[in-house]
């Protein structure tokens, strides 16, 4: 893999997420040497892909090349791999492009989509985990527009107008929204052969309330905004088939549509080698001490969304969203650099900064520990910190500016098929 040999420990941190960039920040210019391992080139910003998808942001807003993020830490290198297994007996990571050993192993994976088992459902239904599926689902919707203003049928046309997303958690809730906006906002200026009438956006979730993860407050607010964008909110309502055409609940609700958008829920992204049984819950987490120590192994951690830490206040673990990883990304750092020095660690304390989620303009909703709101201030809150929350000043002021002009003129200007989504 072409890493030079060094009398300092190496450290291989496989995944540039949250955690995996907080951590190796924290071990730039340390007496230690840094092995970034990632599948892509570039951190991903999870919390605004949906906006990529909805054809609000370009991609290289919310992607940044992870060999920039380490370009001045002398010790530390980045290589494009997949890591497929780790053989713990040798201290190895076996990756699509060679061997590494390692003395001290970070695995920041994170997670993948979870479709639950259901074969079909994974056939005919859109991710939204990466780049290329925010990609992938914003030309899928662009050129059901475009066939929907061709179709022979009326049945045909609502077929590719009608918009299903399934998860009424953060993202499915903000992509109800920005499609609603869509819907509302440039449908009736570009497709003027269509009937904004005709275009449904469906949200399904399986809960008896939207934003399961939030306040009461915040499902309340978030279902009346939804339902003010015209959303048709279903709640307690589970997926059980979408053959690519008709999507059918457990309520025996068939909604005809071409395109469903699959944002239920995720699941952990082991690693071959130290997956066994007892090492991971029931959502593929690494079971975890408060050091994010994987349990058995004294040089190998897991933090992030991959890692089950659990403590008093979280005895399911940490929820999978980006400051516990951030948080513990920043403290490994301090504590393998202590474990390298023979000094005791300090355990892991999540330090919780809030949640929130945004419908639209003007719209979103926020929890703090002693105050909840919503509307317009939670709106500008949630912008201000995601803005702040991006990698790269470069990306801040894009997005700060795509922000700023689509406000102004209700515009969604990344309205482009670049790369046409084609249907297996
Ligand atoms: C659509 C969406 C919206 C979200 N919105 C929010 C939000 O609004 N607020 C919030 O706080 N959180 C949000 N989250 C959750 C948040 O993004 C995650 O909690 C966070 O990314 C976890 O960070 P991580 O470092 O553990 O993993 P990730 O950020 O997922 O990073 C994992 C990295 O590991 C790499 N990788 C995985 N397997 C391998 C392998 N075998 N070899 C090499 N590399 C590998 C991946 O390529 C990836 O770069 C959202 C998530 C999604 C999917």
């Amino acid at each position: 893999m072409n890493i030079p040999e060094t009398s300092y420990p190496r450290v291989i941190i496989i995944g540039g997420g949250f955690a995996g960039i907080s951590l190796a920040k924290k071990l730039a210019n340390k007496k230690i040497q840094v092995v970034l391992i990632d599948k892509h080139n570039y951190h991903t910003f999870q919390p605004l892909l949906y906006q990529v998808s909805s054809a609000g942001l370009e991609p290289d807003s919310i992607a940044y090349p992870l060999r920039k993020i380490i370009k001045k830490h002398k010790n530390s290198f980045f290589r494009l791999a997949s890591v497929e297994n780790i053989d713990t007996a040798k201290n190895e990571v076996n990756t699509s492009i060679g061997n590494l050993a390692y003395d001290y192993l970070v695995i920041a994976t994170g997670t993948k989509t979870n479709f639950f088992g259901n074969k079909t459902i994974e056939a005919n239904s859109m991710p939204m985990k990466k780049v290329p599926q925010a990609l992938n689902i914003r030309s899928l919707i662009l050129q059901n527009l475009e066939k929907a203003a061709i179709a022979d049928t009326y049945d045909d046309r609502c077929a590719f107008l009608n918009f299903v997303i399934v998860g009424g958690g953060p993202t499915g809730v903000e992509l109800a929204g920005a499609i609603a906006e869509l819907k509302n906002h440039i449908l009736p200026r570009d497709y003027r052969d269509l009937n904004p009438g005709d275009m449904q956006i469906h949200l399904l979730e399986g809960n008896d309330r939207l934003l399961p993860s939030m306040s009461a407050h915040a499902s309340l607010k978030a279902k009346e905004f939804l339902k003010k964008l015209g959303v048709n909110v279903h709640c307690s309502s589970f997926v059980k088939d979408y053959d690519g055409k008709t999507v059918i609940t457990n309520s025996n609700l068939e909604l005809q549509s071409e395109t469903l958008i699959w944002a239920a829920g995720v699941t952990g992204a082991p690693i071959n080698g130290i997956h066994e049984g007892e090492l991971m819950d029931r959502s593929n987490r690494y079971r975890v001490n408060h050091f994010n120590q994987v349990e058995g192994y004294s040089n190998i951690f897991a933090m992030g969304d991959i890692a089950l830490m659990q403590t008093e206040a979280y005895p399911k673990g940490h929820p999978q969203v980006a400051q516990p990883a951030i948080q513990q990304g920043k403290l490994l750092g301090k504590n393998l650099m202590k474990l390298i020095e023979g000094k005791p660690l300090k355990p892991f304390a999540y330090h919780d900064k809030g949640t929130m989620a945004t419908i639209g303009r003007n719209k979103a909703v926020v929890d703090l520990k002693h105050y909840k709101f919503a509307g317009f201030f939670a709106w500008f809150v949630w912008m201000f910190v995601h803005l702040m929350a991006l990698v790269g000043f470069r990306n801040r002021v894009i997005v700060f500016f795509n922000w700023t002009y689509n406000y102004i003129n209700f515009d969604k200007a990344a309205r482009l098929i670049i790369r046409p989504f084609k249907k297996i």
